[in-house]
């Protein structure tokens, strides 16, 4: 018996509503994984959820805010009743709050903690229990390119390295469960997240993405599905002795 037909296949995205965690819920979906949307919003991650459903597949809509314990457990719970035993948790939800540091407020510095970091570790240690009773499991993480420093984020690329960190040590803690964890690290990906950056300094969105562009060896920038596709590898059977690794995904080197 192979151990795909004896692994349950409930996926968790957070931030699934849209941008990079749509497009990964969708290609999980794809690959056979029932998968839960998970957003601040219960109703923000439906239209994902709708086209999961009208292509075929299983999926769930809920709402939670990342970092916050109570919701987190409530959240992973109904998902576990609901869909089934999560094996698949990508920590995807994201916020910018960017800011040079001599203007940057303390919550600013709190919420992009709290969201990525926080949020990581609540939704990981609430999941981690179904991955270790099912003797499998595959945490991804996302982090950034914007981890090895960028003008504007010392919140965000704190938060981004520090999800390496944390990558590295669940991949140490977990890996005699059958559990793996990596991180995912964009570069520039074409979603509401950079829309916005480009609308912050004053910029219209095509001319951004043009000038992103020519800073890229594959010359263009990222799609969610670029991102979609790495993280399908990573959650997969076939990658289960890929763990602690922080894989690039920017169009050219960064490590
Ligand atoms: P996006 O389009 O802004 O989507 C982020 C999603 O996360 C939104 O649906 C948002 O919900 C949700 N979210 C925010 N705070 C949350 C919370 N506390 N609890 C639950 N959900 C929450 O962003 P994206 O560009 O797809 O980025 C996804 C991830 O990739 C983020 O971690 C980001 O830092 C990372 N990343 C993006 C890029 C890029 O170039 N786009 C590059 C490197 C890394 P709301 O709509 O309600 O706010």
């Amino acid at each position: 018996m192979t151990e795909q037909t004896t692994t349950p296949r409930v996926a968790i995205v957070t931030g699934g509503a849209r941008g990079i965690g749509a497009a990964t819920a969708l290609r999980l979906a794809a690959d056979g994984y029932a998968v839960a949307v998970l957003d601040l919003a219960e109703s923000a991650g439906q239209e994902t959820v709708d086209r999961i459903t009208a292509a075929g597949g299983r999926a769930l809509a809920v709402g939670a805010d990342v970092s916050d314990a109570a919701q987190v457990q409530a959240a992973v719970e109904r998902i576990a009743a609901e869909l089934g035993a999560p094996v698949v948790l990508v920590n995807n939800a994201g916020v910018l709050r960017d800011n040079l540091l001599f203007k940057m407020s303390e919550s600013d510095w709190d919420t992009v903690m709290d969201v990525h970091l926080k949020g990581a570790f609540l939704m990981t240690r609430a999941v981690q229990k179904y991955m270790v009773d099912a003797g499998f499991g595959r945490v991804v993480n996302m982090s950034s390119s914007s981890a090895q420093g960028n003008r504007g984020q010392v919140n965000y690329s704190a938060a981004k390295a520090g999800l390496q960190g944390f990558t590295k040590t669940l991949a140490i803690e977990l890996g005699k469960f059958g559990v793996t964890a990596n991180a995912v690290a964009p570069g520039f990906i074409a979603t509401d997240m950079t829309a916005a950056t480009a609308a912050r300094i004053g910029m219209g969105f095509e001319e951004f993405m043009q000038a992103a562009a020519t800073q890229i060896p594959v010359n263009r920038v990222g799609l969610p599905e670029d991102i979609a596709n790495t993280v399908s590898f990573l959650a997969g059977e076939g990658a289960g002795f890929v763990s602690g690794q922080v894989i690039y995904v920017a169009g050219g080197p960064l490590d």
